[in-house]
């Protein structure tokens, strides 16, 4: 309920926006998706979730088992698997409603905010449930405007906004922008010699 309000109130508050609009850019949607979040979404949800726990004075192994489920349910939700709930899903949520809430249609961005429960979606009347998918095209999915790749670039995005593609005339966002696929294609050049290495040294030996 708490979580299914504060995100109710992401997208519609221009400034917490900023802090939810990293979890709805992927434009690929699959299990992994529910760990995309903006630092700030993470500390206050898990706030929201865990907080009223610790207050009530509930046995510490409680923790585990809730962060545990609520793992796996977020595997689930944003799993790119074809669930069909059938009458429970006015209870529970499921990839059927919730891909269509990271679907980049305009009907649909106000809708579908429940977590675990879709019941507060059909009660508070945000559900959307059509009878065809939102599609296989990358541009079904993910935000209408142009978004930062770089985990660090996005959180700086959510503070101010720029273009990265202008800031690239400057040598030092450029130096910054190709240091981490740099570092990749340096590990990747480096593991495939180790491997061609490797090869080359059995070859010898037979
Ligand atoms: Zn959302
Ligand atoms: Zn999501």
């Amino acid at each position: 309920m708490y979580t299914f309000t504060f995100h109710r109130f992401q997208h519609s508050n221009k400034f917490f926006w900023r802090t939810h609009e990293a979890h709805h850019s992927g434009k690929e949607v699959d299990f992994l998706a529910g760990s995309r979040s903006h630092v700030v979404e993470i500390i206050i949800n898990q706030t929201i979730e865990f907080a009223p726990i610790i207050l009530l004075g509930a046995d510490p192994a409680v923790m585990p088992i809730k962060a545990l489920l609520d793992a796996m349910f977020g595997m689930f939700i944003h799993a790119n698997i074809n669930v069909k709930m059938g009458k429970l899903k006015y209870i529970f949520n499921s990839p059927e409603l919730h891909l269509w809430h990271h679907a980049n249609y305009l009907e649909v961005f106000h809708a579908n905010f429940a977590t675990k429960f879709s019941v507060w979606d059909y009660l508070f009347g945000t559900a959307y449930f059509p009878e065809h998918k939102p599609g296989n095209e990358r541009e079904n999915w993910g935000l209408y405007y142009d978004y930062p790749n770089d985990y660090f670039l996005q959180h700086a995005f959510s503070i101010k906004r720029f273009d990265e593609k202008k800031l690239l005339k400057y040598p030092w966002f450029r130096k910054y922008y190709y240091l981490r696929p740099n570092i990749l294609k340096f590990f990747g050049k480096l593991f495939s010699r180790k491997k061609i290495g490797k090869a080359e040294v059995e070859k010898e030996l037979v």
